[in-house]
């Protein structure tokens, strides 16, 4: 991994005040482990109190608005996540796309909102068992990326990750062989650079995704153009959390 590794934390709808303890020893470790930057993606209602305990680790959320404001029951803005501290968010996360309809061109209209209001962007794609099994797994991911991610912009480098999290593989235990993780991984790169030429688009950190745990961590990171992880389920602890973070130190 050349550029310097990025491990994220998605809580997903988990977490009271009571796990703040948890975000608090996530950011005394990380502040002794500079070579990784290191965040985490609590749910909205806690998304302030973790930015008020941390010092070294990054803060975002789970998903924004593509409204500025108005009249949307229940949504959240991009400028309210980032006023509430958050410094990036995680857009078309499959939970989402399954779950709540979400199509590319909704993630894209997020996209747009989230850089207008400073924020940086982790967008994610993957595909199910069923695609992967008729071998169209890179040509799926490809086209969702293409329909997904903003226009190019100013600092695209810096502020873009892409998140590969085949669905299959996502709370199940299960993971793809270092082999296909590279080779999606090598695809997703070729369309970054294609579309926001060799510099910036070289310098956009792409994750994996999908059962990480600490035990798989080193293996899976070291896979051929794996710039680091979301992690799910692992992130829940300070403790599961911590060893993937040190996997990739
Ligand atoms: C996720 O949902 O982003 C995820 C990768 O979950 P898990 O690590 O639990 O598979």
């Amino acid at each position: 991994m050349a550029l310097r590794p990025f491990i994220v934390g998605n809580w997903k709808m988990n977490g009271t005040r009571a796990m703040l303890a948890e975000a608090r020893a996530i950011d005394r470790s990380a502040q002794r482990l500079m070579k990784v930057e290191v965040a985490l993606a609590p749910p909205y209602t806690l998304i302030h109190a973790v930015h008020k305990e941390a010092e070294q680790i990054g803060v975002g959320a789970q998903d924004c608005s593509a409204e500025s404001d108005g009249a949307f029951t229940g949504d959240v803005s991009a400028a309210m996540i980032a006023d509430a501290g958050a410094k990036f968010v995680i857009l078309g996360h499959s939970e989402r796309r399954q779950g709540h309809g979400e199509s590319d061109a909704l993630v894209r209209a997020k996209a747009d909102a989230a850089l207008e209001a400073g924020l940086k962007l982790i967008v994610c794609c993957g595909e199910t068992e069923a695609t992967r099994d008729a071998s169209g797994a890179e040509a799926f991911v490809v086209r969702q990326l293409e329909g997904s991610l903003p226009e190019p912009f100013e600092g695209v480098g810096e502020r873009l990750s892409v998140a590969y999290e085949p669905i299959w593989a996502i709370g199940t235990g299960r993971t793809p062989t270092v082999d296909d993780i590279a080779a999606m991984h090598r695809a997703i790169r070729a369309l970054l650079v294609e579309r926001y030429g060799e510099e910036e688009g070289g310098a956009v950190r792409i994750l994996y995704g999908g059962s990480v745990k600490p035990d798989n961590a080193r293996e899976l990171l070291g896979a051929d153009e794996v710039g680091g992880a979301l992690v799910g389920g692992a992130s829940l602890t300070a403790e599961s959390f911590l060893g993937i973070v040190m996997a990739a130190a």
